[in-house]
Formats: structure tokens, sequence, C-alpha cells
């Protein structure tokens, strides 16, 4: 799940990256609407969490624009300002939710939950293929009914795959939705985790599709 980031107060960008990121999320971060909608014109994220107080101009501008563009990108407005006049604002310009500052990190985490849910293909919060099953509201995973220990990566690897059965996703595609951009990945970062979750849910779960990507079989 790949969140951009649009803020543009630094201490608190950086602990939320550091924060999101703990949890699996890739996030990248820009600090200017401008930039947000350049990212947004060539490389959409999955989330977008947007900041309304921006240098360069209004967050409810920067939230029309991209609307205008990617009518159902789920966007999670941020402000200082507690006011019942700036939430309706928000929402009526197509905001999927909105959070005053300060808030917790729990509450953002549980927000974000919801319109992962809603982005899912899979309305279910729980899909089951095969021996696999993966709950998206516990992060859970079982093979044959026992419960795997997996990494924050490996899960959303995972999730990823399952949610797409049936079709392939490029390694491209599955390093998008794991890395930022600055995180360094290994050349064979992804073969490790695949390695590792075919450990957990046997060899032949998780295909290879030879110089193209991943796939789990729809059953
Ligand atoms: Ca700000």
């Amino acid at each position: 799940m790949q969140i951009l980031l649009v803020e543009d107060d630094r201490p608190l960008a950086t602990g939320l990256q550091t924060a999101l990121r703990k949890q699996g999320y890739s996030v990248n971060h820009v600090e200017t609407g401008d930039a947000c909608l350049h990212v947004v014109g060539i490389e959409p994220p999955d989330i977008i969490i947007l900041d309304l107080g921006l240098p360069d101009m209004d967050g409810l501008k920067v939230l029309q624009k991209i609307r205008e563009k990617l009518a159902t990108l789920p966007v999670l407005l941020l402000t200082a300002r507690d006011s019942v006049d700036d939430k309706v604002a928000g929402l009526d310009s197509g905001a999927d939710d909105y959070l005053a500052k300060p808030f917790e990190m729990t509450e953002l985490l549980a927000r974000l939950r919801v319109l992962e849910r809603r982005l899912g293909t899979v309305k279910s919060t729980c899909i089951s293929i095969g021996e696999v099953s993966l709950d998206t509201t516990s992060q859970a995973v079982f093979y044959r009914e026992e419960l795997q220990e997996l990494s924050r990566k490996e899960y959303m690897l995972l999730k990823s795959l399952m949610e797409n059965a049936g079709k392939v996703l490029t390694r491209s595609t599955l390093e998008a939705r794991l890395y930022s951009w600055d995180e360094e990945v290994c050349s064979n970062a992804l073969e490790v985790h695949i390695h590792h979750l075919r450990k957990k849910l046997g060899a032949d779960f998780i295909k290879t599709v030879r110089g193209v990507g991943y796939k789990v079989n729809r059953l």
C-alpha cells in the first residue's frame, strides 16, 4: 500500500513516515501542493494524506485538482483548524476522511485501515484461497488453519497478491507497493520476501511468472 504524505511540517512528516513505515506502508513525502499534483499526475499513490495548510496553495484547492484527475483516489485530510466549517468544506470538496491536529497515531492508523478496506477489490475482510486465509482486520494469516508469523512487508506482499488473485503483478508494481522512493532496495529483496512466504505457505501458493512477476491463482 503506497501512501503519499503531503505535509510541510517537517518534524510531523518525519514522525508520520517513521510510524507508517513501521506498519508496513510505503510512504513518499512532499511538502507542497505543486509537488503533490506533480506526483499524482505521473505515479498516483493508493492513498493521499493531505495537510490543508500548505505553503504554496490551499489544501482544498489541491484536493479539487486531485479530484479532477482521479475521482476515487482516497484522500485523508489533516488540518490544524478543527472547526465544523472546515470539516464540511473538506468533505464537500471530495475528501474521504478528515483528522484534526493533534491526533493520535492509533486514530490515523484506524482511519487508514477503513480507507484501505474501501480500496480493496475484495469487499470481505477475510480472503481465503486454497489453504491460505488472510484477515485484513486483524492482519492475521493462516496456512492450513495455523496462524503464521509474517513480517509487515511479507503481509503487504501477500495481501496484494491475494486481492489480485488470477492476475500477474509485475515486479515493479509490487516493489512500488512495498518500498518508498528513498528506501534502499536490494535487487533481490522481493525474491527474499517471496522465498520466506513460500516457506510459510507452501512452495506452490505463489507462482513465479518468469521475467514478469508473481501471481496467486484463483481456485
Ligand atoms: Ca501545514
